[in-house]
């Protein structure tokens, strides 16, 4: 795993990449983004560069697993006040993972209830912050009791769409126009600003979309998929760089 220490007196320490072991947490420590100083990107991206290479065995030579990266921020200050930690800890750790779905469906079935609500103006939405997600476990346990899978996530008293479990969505439809479009809810505080919706936004951006949809193997979504697999494992064309 690598680590690297924040506090507010020295500031951030040397990155280290040691053995994976347990984190000792104090119970209120807590997520923190834009509290401290951030450390810098590019600099963190050669660290986890250098933890990947290390554990470059581990990298699933597969179009259906990944090597999962987990960066992680928190604050590990001694204290039970609720303040701006005075200590903090950057960590990184890796994992293969599969498919996250476990079957290979040609869709997933939403459950969609106006009661619940992931993420408001003013709130922490955007981050991926880990008070974001315990809360969202209760819609999730209702959705797979009604025979679901993932929870469809609706805001403000129309009702509006806005992403589904912990991913952002896409509408693909014939509009009211007649026009085919393809449509993602805007970055406005309560989306978050994922990989994924940035890639396909930037990907379609560059087809004007019209892709014909009457069988299975021409849909856009998989058209989609194939492009971004193809990405990852560097069967690019020689005109596309990596969005990392
Ligand atoms: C992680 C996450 C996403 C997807 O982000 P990617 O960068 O595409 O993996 C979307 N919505 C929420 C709420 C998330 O937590």
């Amino acid at each position: 795993m690598l680590t690297i220490e924040w506090s507010a007196s020295e500031g951030w320490q040397a990155p280290l990449i040691k053995p994976f072991g347990n984190l000792s947490l104090h119970p209120a420590c807590s997520s923190l983004h834009y509290a401290i100083q951030a450390f810098d990107q590019s600099e963190f991206l050669e660290c986890i560069r250098r933890l990947v290479k290390i554990d470059q065995d581990w990298v699933p030579h597969s179009d259906s697993a990944s090597l999962y990266i987990r960066p992680t921020f928190l604050g590990t200050e001694q204290s039970l006040g609720v303040k701006k930690a005075a200590n903090a800890l950057l960590y990184v750790i890796l994992c293969p993972v599969g498919s996250y779905f476990n079957s290979q469906t040609d869709g997933l079935s939403l459950w969609a209830d106006p009661k619940y609500t992931r993420a408001w103006k003013g709130g922490t939405g955007n981050y991926k912050m880990g008070g974001n997600y315990g809360c969202s476990l209760f819609a999730q346990y209702e959705a797979e009791d009604h025979g679901c899978q993932q929870v469809l996530w609706l805001y403000g008293e129309d009702h509006q769409i806005t992403e589904a479990g912990t991913m952002n969505i896409f509408l693909h439809w014939i509009n009211e126009d007649g026009e085919e479009e393809l449509a993602t809810p805007p970055l406005d505080g309560i989306i978050l600003p994922g990989v994924t919706r940035q890639s396909i936004l930037e990907l379609t951006g560059k087809w004007n979309l019209h892709i014909p949809c009457q069988d299975k193997d021409s849909q856009l979504s998989s058209r989609i998929a194939k492009e971004l697999t193809d990405i990852q494992h560097g069967r690019t064309p020689s005109d596309w760089t990596f969005l990392v």
